[in-house]
């Protein structure tokens, strides 16, 4: 992953809860997701060293505490409504990380010269801050979530797959329906709120193709700065995205047959884990691997079987 800093727009991090544990290895090129492709929107050679190569990343602060703290917004949901409070949600924070830990033992690197704990408290502070500053944006207690971290998925009729993970779906009584999505970083600045949106609308359209009904509402929560963007979608501009992504999937399969991902440097350089081996600035790129043709290939026809 990533290493971004604090205070670097969470929209531009990348959760680790965008590629399904259970997705079939062999499938290199799966779909895509609003991170995949937001990565090759940004940088087709990030795509292809996080997509392609799948060259592992270390882990960062900020964005596992965004984990931790999207798990404990998740869970909030499992008490009963009266005892959804800060401090029950600030009380669920560490062992959300002990949980996450458990999962994926790597993540003590972060803290490992910490000796005598206090990074980690501090780490562990904050989070319950975000956790709390929650509750200044929405009551719980007032509502049940249709969906929590539900996993999506439609097929175009391209044949291209979309898939994604949205952290929350409400269902209002007369069947609207609104999606949430909680952001531990920042509130974007301006050049970053289309990017936000993306991913909400990325997420929009899946459940317009899948439910029929397009959400009334897209909700970006952020929690740092107690702030939310809402947006309300229309037909036109979700079949417009359908048209966008069909293109970028078009672009992505010419670079996998072309083996041709192009470095775009950008500020996000400073916080890219494959800068070492990135041409742009200096680096020399590992071989293309041969399994992605075939895995493209053998995906593409699964798609069209699907189509059919
Ligand atoms: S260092 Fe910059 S240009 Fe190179 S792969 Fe990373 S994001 Fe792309």
């Amino acid at each position: 992953m990533v290493a971004y800093p604090d205070g670097v727009p969470e929209s531009e991090v990348v959760r680790s809860v965008e590629v399904p544990a259970d997705e079939p290895t062999q499938s290199v090129i799966p779909s895509l997701s609003p991170s995949r492709a937001a990565d090759f929107k940004t940088c087709p050679l990030l795509y292809r060293f996080r997509s392609i190569d799948r060259i592992p990343e270390a882990p960062s602060s900020a964005a596992t505490r965004g984990t931790v703290v999207h798990g404990v917004l998740e869970d909030l949901f499992d008490l009963p409504s009266a005892e959804r409070t800060p401090d029950a949600a600030a009380a669920m924070v560490a062992p959300q990380w002990r949980k996450l830990l458990d999962q994926e033992p790597e993540l003590a690197e972060l803290f490992a010269d910490d000796t005598d704990h206090s990074r980690l408290d501090e780490w562990l502070k904050s989070a319950e801050s975000l956790v709390r500053a929650y509750f200044q944006l929405e009551d719980p207690t007032r509502f049940e979530p249709a969906g929590r971290e539900q996993y999506v998925e439609t097929t175009l009729e391209s044949g291209l797959r979309l898939r994604g993970y949205i952290d929350r779906l409400d269902e209002a009584p007369d069947g609207r329906v609104r999606v949430v999505d909680y952001k531990s970083g920042a509130a974007p600045r301006e050049a970053f709120e289309a990017k936000a949106l993306f991913q909400m609308k990325f997420y929009a359209l899946i459940v317009w193709k899948t439910t029929g009904t397009i959400p009334a509402q897209l909700k970006l929560m952020y929690l740092s700065d107690i702030d939310e963007l809402t947006y309300s979608p229309d037909e036109r501009e979700l079949l417009a995205l359908e048209r966008q992504l069909g293109a970028l999937w078009s672009a992505i399969e010419k670079s996998i047959a072309t083996k041709d991902f192009r470095p775009s440097p950008s500020r996000l350089c400073d916080w890219c884990d494959h800068k070492s081996r990135c041409p742009a600035f200096g680096g020399t790129l590992p071989e293309f691997p041969a399994h992605a043709l075939a895995a493209s290939a053998v995906d593409r026809r699964t798609e069209n079987a699907n189509a059919d």
